[in-house]
């Protein structure tokens, strides 16, 4: 890379003020908006702006007189000075050039015409839908290109004609002062707001904005796997932009409605089993209506509550990944609440050959020890 002060011009003894002064000079030659699309032109004013930032701190300056580049880190082989630099210069430019940005982004020709809006949509789906992927009508309001006018914006038989004031461009350039004096600087077109065209007859469906708002309903196909709070994304589903610009995207948020039996637990789903105590002691076997069809389960004698019985692949298609979850049948023994006067009987009858004590309406075995305490 070449020698600070050479870039700047001046010499080794060069007092704060002439770097100063100098680089103001060059800085106005090389800046890239008074040499549009020269590249040559962007890199040594980079340079430049970092032989700066250099020598105009005397910590740096004297580091860079004793140790060359080695002694302000900057020894990196020949890369542009934009790469050590990073963000500082842009605070470079904000200093001297009134903050209008980085110049060297997005220059040259008219910008076209803005991209539409994403729209978001949340879509309302049956639990089955959301476990086994469904395609469902999701209509949004949105804005549609005008027919009349073909998104254009102009009247039929019209065409959008060449913005006056930026001759097509879609920039305007303005003389402004700044610390380094006059600076040229670029902007958008007011008038044709960068487009470099204006419509002169309006289109009278659409009033020259080239689209109108509808409703309009499209087939959203749901993977199997999603659930409440994921989101689709549609690439160019959503709201056009202005005449003639392109679509923006539709976001899709997915809520599921809760299923009277079951309930997922991430790619498990989740039912519970009512079984009466005699069946949990004695076994049984139900037949349960799972989401892919009825089965069998068999419920051994002595079954505890709150065990879980495991249908391995049968819960919910993952999302991402292979396989689907599995289906649990949690049982949930029930006691009963009303007894007729047999099934008192009975009861009683068992917990005597069992040897428990059983004592309705008086205060229990605990109560009574309970009582003796107190
Ligand atoms: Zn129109």
């Amino acid at each position: 890379m070449a020698d600070y002060y050479e870039l700047l011009g001046v010499g080794r003894s060069a007092s704060a003020d002439d770097i100063k002064r100098a680089y103001r000079k060059r800085a106005r030659e090389l800046h890239p908006d008074a040499n549009p699309g020269d590249a040559a032109a962007e890199e040594r004013f980079k340079a430049v702006a970092k032989a700066y930032e250099v020598l105009s701190d005397p910590d740096t300056r004297a580091r860079y007189d004793r140790y060359g580049e080695a002694g302000i880190g900057g020894a990196g082989g020949g890369g542009g000075a934009g790469d050590v630099f990073g963000g500082g210069l842009n605070d470079l430019f904000d200093a001297f050039f009134g903050g209008q940005g980085n110049p060297f982004g997005g220059r040259g020709g008219p910008s076209g015409p803005p991209r539409g809006q994403d729209l978001e949509v949340v879509a309302d789906v049956a639990f089955e839908q959301a476990v086994f992927g469904a395609t469902v009508p999701i209509t949004v309001r949105t804005a549609v290109r005008c027919d009349d006018c073909g998104g254009s914006g102009a009247a039929e038989g019209t065409q959008p004609v060449t913005c006056a004031d930026c001759n097509g461009r879609g920039q305007v350039q303005r003389v402004r002062q700044s610390l380094l004096g006059q600076m040229v600087t670029t902007s958008a077109c007011p008038r044709c707001g960068g487009s470099g065209q204006v419509i002169a007859t309006p289109c009278a469906t659409c009033g020259g904005d080239g689209r109108v708002v509808t409703d309009k309903t499209y087939q959203v196909d749901l993977p199997a796997g999603v659930d409440t709070g994921s989101t689709l994304r549609l690439t160019g589903r959503g709201a056009v932009g202005p005449r003639g610009g392109g679509a923006g995207d539709l976001y899709v948020h997915v809520r599921v409605a809760p299923h009277d039996r079951y309930r997922r637990e991430a790619d498990d789903l989740v039912t519970e089993l009512p079984v009466s105590i005699a069946q949990a002691a004695l076994g049984t076997r139900f037949t349960l209506a799972t989401l892919d069809g009825d089965e069998e389960i068999a419920v051994p004698a002595g079954t505890q509550p709150g065990r879980e019985f495991v249908l391995r692949q049968r819960g919910v298609p993952r999302l991402q990944g292979r396989g689907r979850g599995d289906l649990r049948v949690r049982i949930a023994v029930e006691v009963p609440t009303k007894l007729s006067g047999e099934e008192t009987e009975l009861l009683r009858r068992l917990a005597e050959l069992r040897g428990e004590h059983v004592d309705a309406g008086e205060p229990g075995f605990f109560s009574r020890i309970k009582s003796a305490f107190s």
